[in-house]
Formats: C-alpha cells, structure tokens, sequence
C-alpha cells in the first residue's frame, strides 16, 4: 500500500522531475480523491471526540453505549449541517467503516472485538446509513439500499433518528450559544516530530479541518473551561478524547489509515462504478 508520507516524501525528494514508477501509480485526480476521503473521514472523527468531549465537559447522562452515542452525535451534526460537503463526508465516512471491516473480517474476528467498548465497524456503518436515511429518505435510500440496509429497516429508522435527535438536543440545549459575545476557549495544535507524518500535518492544516471545527464549536456552545484541539503523532491508528487536558487528539497515523484504505480498497470501485455510470447516460443521450 502506497501511504501519503511515502508518496510526498518521494516528491519533495526528486524535487518536481518524475517520481519512480511506483510512487507514480496515482493520478493527480486519485490522491486528490484519497485525500477528500482521508479528510471527510477525519471530519466525523473529530465531532465523535468532540461528542465525548461534551459528555466529560457538560456532564452529560449516557443512556447505552458512549461510543454509540457520540457516534450519533457526529452524524446528526453533519446532516443537521447539510451542505453537499458535509453529505458527501457522511456518505465516505460509512464506506470508512464497512472497508475497514472488511480488513478487520480478513484478520478474523477476535474476542477483542466484541467485549470491546466500540461497536463493530460494520454496524457503525449502518447506524449511520439509518440516521442519513431517515434524515431524507430521498436523498439516501439509494445509498442505504447500496450498503444493505433492507427497506422496512430504512422506514423504521425515522424511529432511531427521532429518539437519538431528541436525545442530543434535549442535553445540549442548555449549552448552545445564544447571543453571548465571548467565545468559548477552544486553541488548536499541530505537533509534529516524525518527518513522516508532515506532510499529513500539511494537508490538515491547508484544509483548515482544526481549525474549522474548533471555530464552530466555539461559535455553536459556551463551553465551561479552555479545551484544545490536537493533531499529533501517537503511535497508534487511533483518536481519543483525554479528560485531564480536556484535548481532543486526532493522531497522523489515524488519517493515513484512510488515505491508505481509499487506495487500496475503495478507489477501484469507486472508479468502476463512475464509468458504469458514464457509459448509461452516454446511452441515454443517443
Ligand atoms: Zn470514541
């Protein structure tokens, strides 16, 4: 598998002149695709930690799974959120996770994998495939269905969306900004020590993803103390929400895993299904 650390290493080395043949196997267009991915995926993984965030920082109550929960949390506020941008990272974020199962089913599943505190990755995916779904139907039945999820599942979900939609907000409500001026503290950091992971601190940073989180969260609750936002090597592929800095950590590593998923597994088809849909409308045009 080809990682973006490698890929950009390989292009700063050779200054612009062509890169070796195998650091040549994408197209400008396929890492631009891959980074979108690596990046929507990111998205939803800040506002899951940010959704622990809240737990720890409002004293929120937890009625079933955290992880479950802050899930959900990250979902309704990328559909509340509603942009073609924000659809388009919740439609990458549920391929995240069915590929990453799919990685995870080749391993073989271990006890680990049920005793464990997240759901399987594979019913992340469709917990959120359900939410979107019933959020707007016709919208996301088409990709719903594509993911399996049945159609009497996908009308009963309007029933997953109103009890979790109306769980967040009843908790959040008395925290949301209503006019106050000052903003909540929310700073942002890049550490950054291995060489490898620079250019992954590069394109976060040129994207703004940080950054625009903490602006929202700023401007959308009134939090009670200081919290930061880091992105930091950790020397796992992982994410995490650290009550005693009350930091929420996206690690290099995590954001390199997708880069690397959307290659190896995801871009194929993607391209594949692209030119199935290319060669029906040019049918249709004649
Ligand atoms: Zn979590």
């Amino acid at each position: 598998m080809q990682t973006l650390g490698k890929l950009m290493a390989v292009a700063i080395a050779f200054g612009g002149l062509a890169a070796p043949a195998w650091a040549r196997e994408l197209t400008n267009a396929q890492r631009d695709a891959a980074i979108a991915f690596m990046l929507n995926n990111t998205r939803h993984t800040l506002l899951h930690e940010i959704g622990h965030l809240f737990v720890d920082q409002f004293e929120l109550p937890v009625l079933g799974r955290e992880e479950d929960a802050v899930d959900n949390f990250a979902t309704l506020t990328m559909l509340a959120e509603g942009t073609p941008e924000s659809l388009q990272a919740l439609i990458d974020t549920v391929d995240g996770w069915i590929y990453s199962e799919q990685q995870t089913t080749r391993r073989r599943y271990s006890n680990s994998d049920f005793y464990g505190m997240h759901s399987l990755d594979i019913q992340r995916s469709f917990a959120m495939a359900c939410l979107m779904v019933a959020h707007d139907y016709d919208r996301f039945t088409w990709f719903a269905t594509r993911v399996g999820l049945p159609h009497n599942r996908q009308e009963s979900c309007e029933e997953d969306l109103r009890l979790t939609g109306y769980g967040w907000e009843s908790v959040l409500k008395p925290h949301v900004r209503a006019g106050q001026t000052a903003n909540s503290q929310v700073s942002v950091v890049y550490r950054s020590h291995d060489p490898a992971y620079r250019d992954i601190a590069a394109i976060l940073k040129q994207n703004l993803v940080l950054e625009n989180t903490a602006d929202w969260l700023r401007k959308t609750y009134v939090l009670p103390r200081p919290v930061r936002l880091t992105a930091e090597e950790c020397g796992q592929v992982n994410a995490f929400y650290d009550p005693t800095t009350r930091e929420v950590i996206l690690c290099y590593e995590w954001a390199d895993y997708f880069y690397e998923l959307f290659i190896s597994d995801i871009m194929d088809i993607r391209e594949h299904f692209a030119e199935m849909r290319k060669l029906k409308l040019e049918k249709l045009d004649r």
